[in-house]
């Protein structure tokens, strides 16, 4: 072997090395949302705070930087795919090199802390106990950004979630929806849906979770090499080999349940599909934010709110809800599953108006990081937007800027992923029907196995050989665009709505 290919294999080795140690820090993480003892807290801080520490010394060791080097200096012999392997690990070597590790120590203490006041304010409804947490989160990631001389702080955190994407790039996608998302609301208005939606109460848990559990099975989602269990706010975590799935249940909202549980393994499936023999480096890894949720939405929405998808599953939840389903019928369930309404919480919004609550904190983020609202006034300025965003105002904090997890964690500009992931899912969509004209019979026959390997082969398998607007390209032959989205919505909602 030559010494350029031992190089590259050291490399490989090292980045598959700090692969594992991240995976241990994604399940003392996944331990902390599904099982850690209220008062176990701090313990906790501790021991992720010393993992995110090791973390960061593997990957900022000097011989990875020697390598990386060595490699780049001769880049002529790497084939394509080693250069993407080469690219992403001098992106993380070089974040990691320029943070400070006591940084990264302040960081990882804060994700905890902030977590748990977070879920202290939202169950008292008290934005107050949050209110210093999150400006340490700010605080911090404008330090970070600063550190990394990025240009501007926002678009650094963008970037972090989808390399490459830009506030410039996303709103004017944004802007260009707006409008079509209110068409559809308003078309919505009044369908008389509600009566239905009302019918489905008293569902038991145990239920939920073999229906669900079954749905997903019969999908593709591998239960030999992961599992679900029950956190506050539904996840996926884990790698290909042992991928983990959360959600929640109410008795009194089991489509919710259903829906997030279909919506995360997708999530499972993708990382399920990544090549498992590249694991740690770009190859084995999703390409980004964006990339994962069209993954997820796409099985959630473009699959399990279709007619084709119930016209299969229908007898089977009518065989474990026997009385629950008694007085609706197939189109009932269809129209409930489609329903279009403006209600205050994201996770339980619709398609269409889970875009509105996207653009909702895509503004606020903005102007929290361009000094246009400061955290304390952000219970006004969530309100405010909401009103002129969403067209409402919710009743409370909790039911408000509390909602989400992910400030809590400091997660800031990872939301614009989730409407980006799904206009990808949308444009993949069109893809998807033109290679396989029978989808939709396939799908009511209760078969997916040609529609998982269409996404394993074509995305799942690449790993992050491209970046985010790159393999929409590759697939889809076009540029990254709202109208698929908006042509797929209104093909669903249009006839529902005007019969
Ligand atoms: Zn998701």
């Amino acid at each position: 072997m030559s010494d350029f290919s031992k190089t590259y294999q050291k490399l490989t080795a090292a980045l598959r090395r700090k692969h594992t140690l991240g995976s241990v820090a994604a399940l003392v993480d996944w331990d902390e949302k599904v099982n850690l003892p209220p008062k176990s807290g701090d313990l906790r801080a501790e021991q992720t705070a010393l993992l995110a520490e090791i973390y960061h010394e593997a990957t900022r060791k000097p011989e990875i930087g020697r390598w990386l080097d060595q490699l780049e200096s001769a880049s002529e012999q790497l084939s394509p795919e080693q250069m993407a392997v080469v690219r992403d690990a001098r992106r993380e070597f070089d974040r990691a090199t320029r943070l400070p590790a006591s940084l990264v120590e302040r960081k990882a203490k804060a994700q905890s802390t902030g977590y748990h006041a977070w879920a202290e304010a939202r169950a008292k409804d008290d934005f107050s106990h949050f209110a210093p947490f999150l400006k340490e989160h700010i605080a911090l990631a404008q330090e970070e950004a600063s550190l990394m001389e990025a240009g501007n702080v926002y678009d650094y955190w963008v970037d972090q979630f989808d390399p490459g994407m830009t506030q410039d790039q996303i709103k004017p996608l944004f802007d260009a929806l707006t409008p079509e998302l209110r068409s559809l609301v308003h078309l919505a208005e009044n369908a008389g849906i509600a009566d239905k939606e009302a019918a489905f109460r008293g569902f038991p848990v145990e239920g939920q979770a073999s229906f669900a559990a079954e749905v997903i099975r019969r999908m593709g989602f591998d239960f030999e090499r992961g599992r679900i269990d029950i956190s506050l706010h539904p996840f996926c975590s884990g790698e290909t080999r042992d991928t983990r799935l959360t959600t929640r249940y109410d008795v009194n909202d089991p489509l919710e349940s259903l829906y997030s549980v279909i919506h995360e393994a997708g999530h499972g499936m993708y990382e399920q599909g990544l090549p498992f023999e590249h694991l740690g480096t770009a190859l084995g890894s999703h390409v980004g934010m964006a990339i994962h949720e069209s993954q997820s939405r796409l099985w959630e929405n473009q699959v399990g709110r279709s007619r084709a998808f119930w016209e299969f599953w229908e007898s089977r939840y009518r065989d474990v809800f026997p009385q629950q389903l008694e007085g609706l019928s197939l189109d009932d369930i269809y129209r409930v599953v489609n329903r279009v309404a403006v209600s205050p919480i994201r996770v339980s919004a619709d398609e269409v108006t889970y875009n509105l609550h996207i653009m909702l904190r895509f503004s606020l983020e903005q102007k929290l990081f361009n000094g246009e609202l400061a955290v304390d006034d952000l219970p006004d300025g969530w309100n405010a937007e909401s009103e002129r965003i969403l067209g409402l105002r919710p009743s409370s904090n909790a039911m408000g800027c509390l909602q989400d997890v992910h400030w809590s964690c400091g997660l800031f500009g990872y939301f614009p992923s989730y409407s980006l992931g799904n206009l990808v899912a949308a444009q993949w969509w069109e893809c998807l029907l033109e290679a396989i004209p029978d989808l939709e019979a396939q799908i009511a026959a209760g078969e997916f196995k040609s529609l998982l390997g269409w996404l394993r082969t074509h995305i799942h398998r690449k790993g992050r050989l491209y970046r985010t607007g790159e393999l929409v390209r590759e697939v889809s032959g076009k540029e990254l665009s709202h109208e698929p989205l908006v042509r797929y919505l209104r093909n669903r909602l249009v006839p529902l709505y005007q019969s």
